[in-house]
C-alpha cells in the first residue's frame, strides 16, 4: 500500500508516479486510471507491462520483440499512433499518459485490435510475390544500384505495425481503401524484377479503393516509426497505373 500524499508523489518513499489513463473494454468501453512509478529510461510498453503484471492482469495488449522489429505493440499514445516499445515516456512531456487502441481497426479488448482487416488489404493489393508458372531455377541477380531496387530500398523495411493505417484519414472516410501499408507493399513488388504478377497487381491497386483515392495528406509518412514514406510509394503506383492506361490507349 502506497501513501499518496500529493498528486503524483509518494512522500514516504520519495517515488514519483505517473498517471496513466488506459482504454478498457471494446468500442463502448471507457478509460481507467492507474498510477505507475516513474523509472529511468521507461518506455510506454514498460508502463503497460508493469500495470498488467502488478495491478490488473486482465489488461489486454500485444507485444513480442520489444526492440522495434515485430510491429505488434503499436497503440494511440496521447492522441498519436506510435510504436510503444521505442517510445520513451520522458520524451512525451509532462502530464498524464493516455493510451488507446489503434484507430481504423476493430477493438478486440482494451489495447488489442483485430489486425485481420489490415492484412486482408495486403491480399487485396496483391501484396505477395508471384513467381509465375516457370520461375527460373537459379537465383535472380538484382543489382543494388538498379533503379528498381533503389526505388524500394526503404519501403521493404516495413514492419507491418499498422501505425500508418491508423493515422490515415482516407481509411477513416472509406473503410474499403487499401491503405498506406498495403499500397507500400504493392509498390515494392511492382519494382521486383522477378515478379510475374504485375498486371493483376496494377489492376488491384487502381480501383476505387486503391492508390488514386490517396489525398496525399501524408499522415502515414509523418507517423511511420521506421521513417518510411508510403506517400512516395503511393505516388509511384499512381504513375505506374496511369502509364499503363496511356499505353493501352495508344
Ligand atoms: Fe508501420 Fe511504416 Fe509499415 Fe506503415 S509503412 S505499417 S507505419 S512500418
Amino acid at each position: 500500500m502506497t501513501m499518496q500524499t500529493t498528486a503524483g508523489r509518494d512522500e514516504r518513499t520519495s517515488t514519483d508516479y505517473l498517471t496513466v489513463q488506459i482504454w478498457r473494454g471494446d468500442r463502448d468501453g471507457t478509460f481507467q486510471t492507474f498510477k505507475v512509478p516513474v523509472r529511468e529510461n521507461q518506455t510506454v510498453l514498460d508502463v503497460v507491462t508493469e500495470i498488467q503484471r502488478t495491478q490488473d492482469d486482465t489488461l489486454s495488449y500485444r507485444y513480442a520483440c520489444r526492440v522495434g522489429m515485430c510491429g505488434s505493440c503499436a497503440m494511440i499514445v496521447n492522441e498519436q499512433p506510435r510504436w510503444t516499445c521505442r517510445t520513451r515516456v520522458d520524451k512525451l512531456g509532462s502530464g498524464p499518459l493516455k493510451l488507446e487502441p489503434l484507430r481504423n481497426l476493430p477493438i478486440v479488448k482494451d489495447l488489442a485490435v483485430d489486425m485481420e482487416p489490415f492484412f486482408d488489404k495486403w491480399k487485396a493489393a496483391h501484396g505477395y510475390f508471384e513467381p509465375g508458372d516457370n520461375p527460373p531455377a537459379d537465383f535472380a541477380i538484382v543489382e543494388p544500384s538498379s533503379s528498381e531496387r533503389e526505388a524500394v530500398d526503404e519501403a521493404i523495411e516495413c514492419i507491418n505495425c499498422g501505425v500508418c493505417y491508423s493515422a490515415c484519414d482516407v481509411v477513416t472516410w472509406n473503410p474499403d481503401y487499401l491503405g498506406p501499408a498495403a499500397l507500400n507493399r504493392a509498390w515494392t513488388l511492382v519494382n521486383d524484377v522477378r515478379d510475374r504478377g504485375q498486371d493483376a497487381r496494377l489492376t488491384a491497386v487502381s480501383g476505387d479503393a486503391g492508390c488514386h483515392s490517396c489525398h496525399s495528406h501524408m499522415s502515414c509518412t509523418r507517423f511511420c516509426p521506421k521513417e518510411l514514406s508510403p506517400t512516395f510509394s503511393i505516388a509511384g503506383l499512381k504513375r505506374a497505373t496511369s502509364n499503363r492506361l496511356w499505353r493501352r490507349k495508344r
